[in-house]
């Protein structure tokens, strides 16, 4: 079963407050597939759903919907009866005279009642990405100034959703896993989100391994690189003069150089007769690509 479904299993089990049931019922309704004086229907592969669309059918109408199975195996609710329509639409404060479809908000008395409307809604028309492969949840809905209503409502309930047009229909979206955590929390999908938050903690263990091996990699590099370096500039003046002809301090060094390639410059510092410090070291490195680098600009110029 996908991610979404799970969660969806999680939020048909919620049980409600008193206050919030006719909130969720609402939420479930309004953003379903048809929810007019002309056609209330209602679509889900999760039997359990309709079920509990049913029950919200009867609890406001006192009877019950037709539900048949489809013959792609989903389940769907219609209210044929439309003295039942429209006793479901004045439930909610709606009636056969709207243009257009918003949220009536008399049916939210309380912040909580607001949560179970989103959780009504997510059952409705909502999905969910597996956040293993990416983070994205996501409302279809198919009217502007519901869509609008419904985003302002997410906004005052502290999230940040953004719309955006796909196939005629507005989608409300959330990319955010914080904000997407939170609200599955608030929906009252607390398992779902303790277990993105699990895997949101993998991910971040697994991104800060690889970006350590990668700098250490990259570590390695850079001091096998510059080590290359000086052990090219003291071959030059081993050919071209001899190491002999360096003063001492410098003669050692290169020779330590020569002989240990993999030994770091800190490494070099102490295993001189004279330890020196990491800076000094530099400088005596350097000093040998300065004097290699005269010998073989004058040897261009002796050409
Ligand atoms: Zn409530």
């Amino acid at each position: 079963m996908s991610f979404s479904s799970d969660v969806k299993l999680e939020l048909i089990e919620q049980k409600n407050e008193p206050c919030c049931q006719k909130a969720e019922a609402y939420g479930l309704l309004l953003f379903s597939r048809s929810f007019s004086a002309n056609s209330i229907e209602f679509l889900s592969e999760q039997e359990s759903l309709v079920q509990k669309y049913n029950d919200y059918v009867v609890m406001a109408t006192g009877k019950p919907a037709e539900i048949k199975k489809t013959p792609a195996g989903n389940h769907k609710l219609i209210v044929r009866n439309k003295e039942q329509r429209l006793k479901l639409l004045s439930y909610f404060g709606h009636d056969a005279n709207e243009v257009s479809l918003r949220i009536n908000l008399a049916n939210l008395s309380d912040e909580c009642c607001s949560r179970a409307f989103i959780r009504g809604a997510f059952l409705s028309c909502g999905t969910i990405t597996d956040p293993e492969k990416e983070y994205h949840l996501e409302f279809t809905i198919p009217y502007k100034n519901l869509t609008k209503d419904f985003v302002r409502l997410c906004e005052e309930l502290g999230f940040s959703p953004k719309t955006t047009i796909r196939q005629n229909n507005h989608i409300v979206y959330f990319k955010d896993s914080t904000n997407i955590e939170d609200l599955l929390t608030a929906m009252g999908a607390t398992n779902a989100s303790l277990s993105l938050m699990g895997i949101k903690m993998y991910k971040s263990v697994i991104n800060n391994t690889n970006r350590r091996v990668n700098f250490d990699k990259a570590n390695i590099k850079r001091s096998t690189d510059s080590a290359m370096i000086y052990i090219d500039a003291i071959r030059t003046i081993e050919k071209a003069k001899g190491l002999n002809s360096l003063p001492s301090d410098l003669k050692e060094l290169a020779m330590l150089r020569l002989e240990n390639p993999d030994m770091s410059q800190k490494e070099l510092a102490a295993s001189l007769s004279v330890p020196i410090s990491l800076s000094a070291v530099n400088r005596r490195l350097k000093k040998l690509v300065e004097i290699a680098d005269s010998i073989r600009t004058s040897s261009v110029k002796n050409r």
